[in-house]
């Protein structure tokens, strides 16, 4: 951990002492296996420790590990779930109607596509040409061969991409995992064209469903750099040159049994639930609840100052 250097607010860039402690860490290195690094899957409940900034309300590992051990952690992830994958898609694709009323539908870029899911969602609504990036072969592994040459592997750099190419840039369930989300909407900024639309989504901190789980909400996670609230996520995207910024809270339909899988049992109980659930049927389900998520977009200004330099 000896590369865990201090850093600012990654929303505002204030200084840490600008910060409040939000949560003190708790590391149990022996039980840091793969599957904690998978995007959705059992909760654990470690963190590092964090600190809430007073200037623009994000919530922030203000010690974090480097940007190539986090690529590495993310580089060894498994990949746990198709259908909540295929779900998740759905719901981001109908938060998505009111962005691609305003947007041409000519070229799309997702930042951590997983299967690709949403990339053919798009296809099927009209975009000429798709592109996403994904950290995770296991994750690329479980994409359907008709998405494959959609989906490139890495992570998100803003030089493998033409400026001002994109009508549309996604980034959902990710701006939580990256050292630099300033500089991720910003370089995301520049690969749109004028007018083009960033969609984000997003946890929420301060939501009544996570305030009530406290330290047990699925969100205190060893794997999330920050956490941001309604009003720190429209910091970040006016910080970085957005405009018409909209902020709005964000419904997930899923399988009862992936919200009982949530849920913060002792894992006895939990088993017996699934059990119970997987005989009877209703684990298969779909329901659909305010888990605390925020979805997020703001456009590239016609006028730019400065933002091609
Ligand atoms: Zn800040």
């Amino acid at each position: 951990m000896s590369d865990r250097m201090e850093r600012t607010c990654p929303v505002c860039r204030a200084s840490a002492s600008d910060a409040d402690a939000f949560l003190d860490e708790r590391v149990d290195p022996s039980t840091l296996d793969s599957f904690s690094f998978a995007s959705r899957k059992e909760p654990e409940f470690f963190n590092y420790r964090m600190v809430r900034c007073r200037k623009c309300d994000v919530v922030y590992v203000d010690r974090p590990p480097s940007q190539q051990a986090l690529a590495q952690a993310y580089h060894e992830a498994d990949f746990d779930s198709v259908e909540e994958a295929n779900d998740a898609a759905t719901a981001y694709l109908r938060e998505l109607a009111p962005a691609l009323r305003r947007v041409e539908r000519n070229s799309a870029l997702e930042i951590g596509t997983g299967t690709g899911v949403l990339l053919e969602g798009l296809v099927e609504r009209g975009f000429a040409r798709v592109v996403g990036i994904e950290p995770s072969p296991a994750a690329i592994a479980a994409a359907p061969a008709n998405r494959r040459a959609w989906i490139r592997e890495g992570i998100f750099q803003e030089h493998d991409y033409e400026p001002a190419s994109f009508d549309l840039v996604c980034c959902f369930m990710t701006l939580e995992h990256v050292r630099e989300p300033l500089e991720i909407a910003e370089s995301v900024l520049r690969l749109l064209k004028p007018g083009g639309a960033f969609v984000t989504v997003t946890h929420d901190y301060r939501s009544a469903v996570n305030r009530l789980l406290g330290r047990r909400s699925p969100i205190i996670d060893i794997e999330h750099m920050q956490l941001f609230s309604q009003s720190s996520i429209a910091a970040l995207l006016g910080n970085a040159g957005y405009v018409d910024v909209a902020v709005k809270p964000f419904v997930n339909r899923y399988a009862i049994s992936y919200w009982t899988r949530l849920l913060p049992l002792n894992s006895a109980m939990k088993q017996g639930a699934m059990r119970l659930l997987s005989s009877s049927g209703l684990g298969r389900l779909k329901a659909s609840f305010n888990v605390g998520n925020t979805v997020a977009v703001g456009y590239r200004p016609h006028e730019s100052k400065g933002t091609d330099a």
